[in-house]
């Protein structure tokens, strides 16, 4: 006779929500960290060698297991759960982070906790307990309130990059989404930019009235005031009638493509227009042959890949569940795990381009270690984050590049920073200013 196989099915029961404006939904993912400390170490599969192995740059620069994520889900574990409050301590462990996303794609190879999330969550959680954000983070936000940019610059001045020989048009199907930093401080990659629309054959328009996107008001978890700035930018930019917005920020690319979505609970796809960085647009029209480079570059050049356009930008989908054993949800979560990023786009650009010598660092793609520039840490950690870009910087020396290229205003700072205090000859570019050099000589 044969015994009848009794299959037990454990239904999930308990709801969540992939929604950081309530910590609880990421108690489980708190709760699960095992400390195997995957969000700290890269594995040794992908690591030529032994000297440039850590993907955490706070648990590598406070060398103390708190600063790690594995000790901020503990912490924020407790807080959850009512058995610890904030301290002085806590909160500066969970500011002195770069959001970088290293430690969430390190986690998702073992366990798909959602890492990322949680740590957004805490700062959500810090905000709304009335301890967070950081005394320099109010500073800056409230810039961001009063003149529309995180310097506190004449809101009036923010056009004042453009040039007759590559000017905007009225209307036009891009929206050339600029952000502070290129606005005020790195006009040239603006300028750039503007250059590669008009030499691909494309014309361009800019807002009609440009706002910061709020990145870093989001970053340090200020999610009510973020959230207005979302929904005021994307009516304007749905009001303009653009099909795609093209950004030359990677900071910025983050917030309209996954974040503004995040806040408003859609889908990017909801957005009602396409949004591109512009390594997308411009490698796009390397493929088509509009885009040609006809100058040398001739340098031996390293790509750093800036995290808000690698790991952090794979686009956002709502999600709202229950889970059950052993974790498994119901109905089934397309983890977002840094495999959308713009990796192919920046090799194939500056691979092209005649007298380039392209040579990789050993952390790139998903295992890059952040500049340290991002999502406040400059504001309220300024020496930690030029460390960050020391540490990088060391990487890039012994790949003897003679020219560090990126895809963000912010890590093109950060590293000219590092760059200048070490007194070394490392060039530090924008790829909009190496693809315009390509074009122009
Ligand atoms: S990789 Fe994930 S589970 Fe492992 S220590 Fe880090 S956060 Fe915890
Ligand atoms: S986000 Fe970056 S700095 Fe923060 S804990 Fe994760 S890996 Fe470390």
């Amino acid at each position: 006779m044969t015994k009848e196989l009794k299959v037990r099915y454990y239904k999930p029961k308990s709801e969540f929500k992939l929604d950081i404006d309530d910590i609880q939904n990421f108690v489980y993912d708190m709760s699960r960290c095992i400390k195997c400390k995957g969000c700290t170490w890269v594995e040794h599969t992908y690591m030529p060698g032994t000297k440039y192995t850590t993907r955490c740059p706070s648990a590598t620069k406070y060398l103390f297991d708190s600063y790690g994520a594995y000790g901020k889900m503990r912490i924020g574990h407790a807080m959850a759960e009512g058995v610890l409050d904030w301290n002085e301590k806590a909160l500066e462990i969970m500011y002195a982070c770069t959001l970088c996303g290293a430690c969430d794609v390190g986690c998702k190879r073992n366990l798909d906790l959602e890492i990322g999330l949680t740590l957004e969550s805490l700062r959500v959680k810090a905000v709304k307990d009335g301890v967070g954000p950081m005394p320099a983070h109010k500073v800056m936000t409230e810039k961001i309130v009063k003149s529309h940019n995180c310097y506190g610059a004449d809101h009036k001045k923010r056009r004042e990059w453009v040039e007759k020989d590559a000017a905007p048009s009225a209307k036009a199907d891009i929206l050339y989404y600029v952000g502070c930093n290129a606005s005020y401080e790195n006009k040239g990659i603006a300028r750039a930019t503007a250059k590669i629309f008009k030499a691909c054959g494309d014309d361009y328009m800019l807002m009609t009235d440009e706002w910061c996107c709020g990145n870093k008001t989001f970053s340090v978890g200020m999610l009510d005031e973020a959230r207005s700035i979302a929904e005021r930018n994307i009516a304007e930019v749905r009001k303009s009638g653009a099909k795609m917005l093209i950004t030359s920020c990677a900071e910025g690319y983050r917030m309209w493509k996954v974040d503004y979505p995040k806040l408003l609970d859609i889908s990017t796809d909801e957005l009602g227009f396409k949004v591109m960085h512009l390594l997308e647009y411009a490698d796009q029209k390397l493929k088509d042959g509009s885009l040609k480079f006809k100058k040398s570059f001739d340098a031996r050049v390293v790509y750093h890949d800036a995290c808000s356009v690698s790991r952090l930008c794979d686009p956002w989908q709502p999600y709202e569940g229950k889970r059950g054993w052993m974790g498994c949800v119901e109905p089934r979560l397309k983890r977002r795990r840094g495999t959308s990023g713009l990796y192919s786009e920046p090799r194939n650009i500056l691979n092209a381009i005649p007298g380039v010598e392209f040579v990789e660092m050993p952390r790139t793609r998903e295992n890059s270690f952040c500049c340290g520039a991002g999502r406040g840490t400059e504001e309220a950690f300024p020496e930690f984050s030029s460390w960050a870009a020391d540490q990088r910087l060391e990487e890039v020396k012994d790949s003897g590049a003679e020219a560090l290229v990126s895809a963000c205003p912010w890590c093109k700072n950060n590293f000219t920073r590092a760059v200048n205090a070490q007194d070394e000859k490392v060039q530090v570019l924008d790829i909009a200013e190496v693809i315009c050099a390509a074009i122009e000589g």
